[in-house]
């Protein structure tokens, strides 16, 4: 058999096919020899066929595209006298008798005694009998005294001595043979293990993906020669046997990192190109450095920029004096000052006659904003509006008509924004705060609001570097990595809840301020809100009676909300019970001390969110969690919390304990998923591919050269139908 060029672009399309064939329209007017229906394969047939395309596996290249989930060392390592007890071996040696039997209950047993050099082991097998039919029919015509015998099996104790519990077997005609025809793909080498669908034993499956692999088939590479060439990348083809056949594991392992970095430069390739394409558009506006708003602002401050923010403000300008828009992400630890970044160049927008927007996650986070921009700008001729989901209907028409009309520069709102019919006069920059709250189609939305607008997207949830360069592989990235001066680091401490409580009294009878956090599921859960409010007025007439006591959830109204705040931020509150909604964006330097209820529940970058809204002020900070650590994960996480205070190292371990998926939130939102690739063991191939696809791109931008047509077909069946991620402006 050999697979035409068509081979590679068929694996990534095995899902597709697999769906298709559902529909009844799988055959091919002309059947190729890579691409025939597995039902005519020998030992498949039409219910295994449907089998296997539940799994997505309709011809013979989906086959070899379906990867082992492990591999069993079945080379001959022991002799029968020396098998070690208690461990999973391969054996070999000639039948010297055969004897079948019944226990009471009706379990089938068969037994060979098998000799290799003069020692002997029992070979036994056990089955459920059934009346009608005889279980052991098909052992029955294999063993035959005389021939020999590969098995593999654990070693263990049974009642007639050292015995092998049989898994998997195959005869030859006596130890001098050797494995013959299908055989071969099953002892004496390192076999692969497969997940196997219902109605296809694995020694089918390994059986058919060796037939298909051992005809040789010539797989096209999707990895330019040039990129093999530099990067020192095996062929494909070598790769994929070796990850179903390896000779050693080591070479299995390589073997996997050729798939994995293919995988990785389909995926960076596609960044690539997106950010290329909007790289591509030239923006309206052309902006100067006027600084007729900057420099005021700047020096109204109080305080100076770090340097940190310095750079990042400088990359950001020099991005938005390109022609083309800027699309770039900014991370910075909680804290660390990426509003004020942020501010600056929504300055730079609005001195040159555009307006911007901040976009936030949450109305309590929109209106925190909205706060300390109007504070920082109150002696500057800029005009900001809030926009949010829950204004009075006048008032947003008001709010929408003077943004329409150009008269408001700054716009500060919720999702808001990109669901109402808000239109801007012209809207020359988009801010995005806390990026991974949203779904990629709120950037898209939010961009087509102006035309070609900078965009520019503010993470505090540090993003792990594999995540950054894969889901948000189309940005630029500027990191803010210090914190202003005067910081004092949060110290956090798991205890028990009267501590807790004893703690708080003593912080605010030193004149401090306390949160105290419980976690809701959903701020709509009237239930779990209910008991929130009754703990938190059971708290304020016993532990609290002689503390003044705030409550801040996200079913109060936006009025309520801001006053219990404004009464916290004043000082008329010292102790602030809220569920996470204050996650983001509180700023009170009086408030030293972070009580976190049921932290079990968070996540760690939750965690670190909160216990961010502490260690603000000249005071030292500390955040204690409450928790029950019955199970591990929970042990672990809080464990990590009470060690690791910095940002970065916290969120590598979150993805080391979570799982991408759910450290970004995004499994709706068009996380990539990889067969081979892992996010976190393989950074380092991530970031070669990266580079790779740079390589590839800078020769050719379009992908028009032969040999980089695989990669092209394979990034247009895999993500041009999803907007390339949903990455796309
Ligand atoms: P982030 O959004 O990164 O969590 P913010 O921008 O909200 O952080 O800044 C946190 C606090 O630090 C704010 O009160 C802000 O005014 C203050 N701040 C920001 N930059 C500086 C600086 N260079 N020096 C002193 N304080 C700063
Ligand atoms: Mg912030």
């Amino acid at each position: 058999m050999r697979v035409t060029d068509r081979f590679s672009r068929h694996r990534s399309l095995a899902a597709d096919s697999a769906s298709k064939c559902h529909k009844g329209d799988i055959l091919p007017d002309s059947l190729s020899e890579s691409n025939y229906p597995l039902q005519y394969l020998k030992g498949v047939g039409p219910a295994r066929a449907r089998a296997l395309a539940m799994m997505g596996i309709v011809q013979p290249t989906d086959l070899a595209a379906y990867y082992p989930r492990d591999w069993q060392d079945r080379r001959l390592r022991f002799s029968i006298g020396d098998a070690p007890m208690g461990e999973k071996t391969t054996l070999r040696g000639t039948i010297r008798s055969i004897e079948f039997s019944m226990t009471r209950s009706q379990l089938g047993i068969a037994t060979a005694v098998i000799e290799q050099a003069g020692a002997t082991i029992q070979a036994v097998w056990f089955k459920k009998t059934t009346p009608r039919y005889d279980v052991f029919s098909s052992l029955r015509n294999h063993l035959q005294v005389g021939k020999s015998l590969f098995v593999y099996g654990i070693i263990e104790w049974g009642p007639g001595g050292r015995q092998i519990r049989v898994e998997d077997m195959s005869a030859t005609a006596n130890a001098d043979t050797p494995l013959e025809g299908d055989e071969v793909f099953h002892f004496d080498r390192i076999v692969p293990a497969y997940t196997v669908p219902e109605g296809i034993n694995e020694r089918l499956l390994r059986t058919l993906i060796g037939r298909v692999l051992s005809a040789k088939p010539r797989f096209e590479d999707l990895i330019p020669p040039a990129i093999r060439q530099k990067w020192q990348i095996r062929e494909q083809s070598w790769a994929i046997q070796k990850m179903h056949f390896p000779d050693t594991l080591i070479q299995k392992e390589e073997a996997r990192q050729v798939l994995a970095f293919e995988e990785f430069l389909i995926l960076e390739t596609a960044l690539g190109l997106v950010r290329q394409r909007i790289k591509q558009e030239i923006k309206p506006q052309h902006y100067r450095l006027h600084k007729t708003l900057l420099t005021p602002f700047r020096q109204g401050l109080g305080f100076e920029f770090t340097a940190a923010q310095k750079r990042v403000i400088r990359e950001i300008f020099d991005d938005m004096m390109k022609p083309q828009p800027m699309n770039r992400l900014l991370q910075g630890d909680v804290g660390s000052g990426k509003t004020l970044a942020a501010l600056s160049a929504m300055l730079l927008a609005v001195e040159n006659g555009g307006q911007a927007v901040l976009m936030a996650p949450t109305e309590i986070l929109a209106e925190q904003h909205a706060l300390t921009i109007s504070r920082f700008l109150k002696h500057l001729p800029v005009q900001c509006a809030l926009l949010t989901g829950r204004q009075a209907s006048a008032q947003r028409r008001h709010c929408l008509k003077e943004i329409s009309e150009g008269r408001v520069h700054l716009v500060i709102g919720t999702h808001a924004l990109v669901q109402q019919p808000v239109q801007f006069a012209s809207l020359q920059l988009a801010v995005i705060d806390e990026q991974h709250r949203f779904g990629v189609e709120h950037r898209r939305l939010l961009r087509k609001k102006g035309s070609c607008p900078d965009i520019l997207v503010m993470t505090a949830t540090p993003i792990p570097r594999t995540l950054a360069l894969t889901l948000y592989g189309d940005l630029d990235v500027s990191v803010i990595d210090e914190l202003p001066p005067g910081r004092t680091p949060v110290i956090t401490r798991h205890v028990a809840e009267e501590e807790a409580y004893r703690r708080v009294q003593d912080a605010v009878r030193q004149g401090r301020q306390a949160y105290i956090v419980y976690p809701l599921v959903t701020e709509s859960d009237k239930v779990e809100l209910k008991a929130v409010t009754q703990e938190a007025v059971t708290l304020s007439r016993t532990v609290f009676k002689d503390v003044r006591v705030g409550v801040l959830h996200g079913q109060l109204s936006g009025r309520d909300k801001e006053k219990v705040m404004e009464q916290f931020r004043k000082g008329d509150v010292d102790v602030l019970i809220a569920t996470s909604i204050i996650e983001v964006g509180i700023d009170v330097p009086n408030a030293t001390m972070m009580v976190i209820q049921h932290a079990e529940r968070f996540g760690l970058s939750t965690l670190h969110q909160l216990r961010g809204r502490v260690g603000r002020g000249q005071h030292a900070s500390i955040c204690l969690l409450i928790a029950d650590t019955k199970s591990d994960e929970a042990r672990r996480r809080i464990d990590v919390m009470t060690h690791i205070s910095d940002g970065f190292r916290l969120s590598e371990e979150d993805l080391k304990l979570r799982g991408p998926g759910e450290v970004m939130g995004v499994h709706q939102h068009g996380m990539p998923v990889f067969k081979l690739g892992d996010l976190i063991q393989d950074a380092r191939l991530i970031q070669q591919a990266r580079l790779a696809a740079e390589d590839v791109l800078q020769t050719d931008v379009d992908l028009a050269l032969p040999d980089h047509q695989s990669l092209k077909q394979a990034i247009n069946s895999q993500h041009g139908d999803r907007q390339a991620l949903g990455l796309t402006g």
